[in-house]
């Protein structure tokens, strides 16, 4: 495989090469790049002196499992939801603005930063309610979410460990802010500027997906509007 085509593969969710999992008892099901690995398990147990439990609620998804996500919304059969996590009703919507209610809060397929095994999802379960499921919307996380405290602390203390949150602050971007995903820099930094148009366009190729047609009618749109930088 060429360098070219095994970067692509990585950076489109289609290999798994790169990977490697999470250590028992944490999770046998998390997989991430093994620095990353390292990177998190140490911050972890910096929380956890602080009296936090962090733990990835996901870590890698490949672009299979990212096809189900979109298409599952796209068909109706998950939640889309606003900003204020109310449900949004599809029906009415042209499929462009379909697809960019879905862009709002979930990547496209082979769009996906969960692709690159830099990319955490982080929650703790101690601080979750009784009975309460996680729902990775922004209330739990902001003033007066279950989550706040854990949020101020990664806020001063991921950096050290080389995470920060890449959908905090994103000038000029249609994305919603995510304060629970955490992203490995030394890594992320350089698989921003090499993913390009082309290996998305080519990782669509012979797949099933909700409004593709659509969605490559507005390829620039996508590009500018929903994917970093
Ligand atoms: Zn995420």
């Amino acid at each position: 495989m060429s360098h070219f085509a095994h970067l692509s593969a990585i950076l489109t969710g289609k290999s798994r090469e790169h990977l490697t999992p999470l250590p028992n008892p944490l999770s046998n099901k998390h997989f991430l790049q093994a620095p990353v690995v390292k990177a998190f398990l140490e911050m972890q147990q910096a929380a956890k002196t602080t009296g936090f439990n962090l733990q990835p609620a996901s870590t890698y998804r490949d672009f299979e499992r990212q096809a189900l996500i979109w298409n599952g919304k796209f068909k109706g059969e998950r939640k889309v939801h606003d900003d204020q996590g109310n449900p949004v009703d599809l029906q009415p919507l042209n499929t462009w603005q379909k697809c960019q209610a879905i862009l709002r809060w979930s990547a496209v397929a082979g769009a996906s930063r969960h692709h690159w095994g830099t990319e955490i999802d982080i929650f703790d379960p101690d601080l979750l309610p009784q009975g309460q499921s996680l729902m990775l919307e922004p209330w739990e996380y902001q003033t007066g979410g279950y989550f706040q405290q854990l949020t101020n602390w990664l806020l001063v203390n991921s950096e050290r460990f080389g995470f920060y949150f890449p959908f905090m602050e994103c000038e000029g971007k249609k994305i919603g802010q995510e304060p629970w995903h955490l992203s490995y820099f030394p890594l992320s930094d350089q698989y921003e500027r090499l993913f390009t148009a082309e290996m998305l366009q080519n990782a669509w190729e012979n797949e099933e997906l909700g409004g593709k047609d659509c969605l490559i009618a507005h390829f620039d749109e996508l590009f500018r509007d929903y994917l970093l930088p």
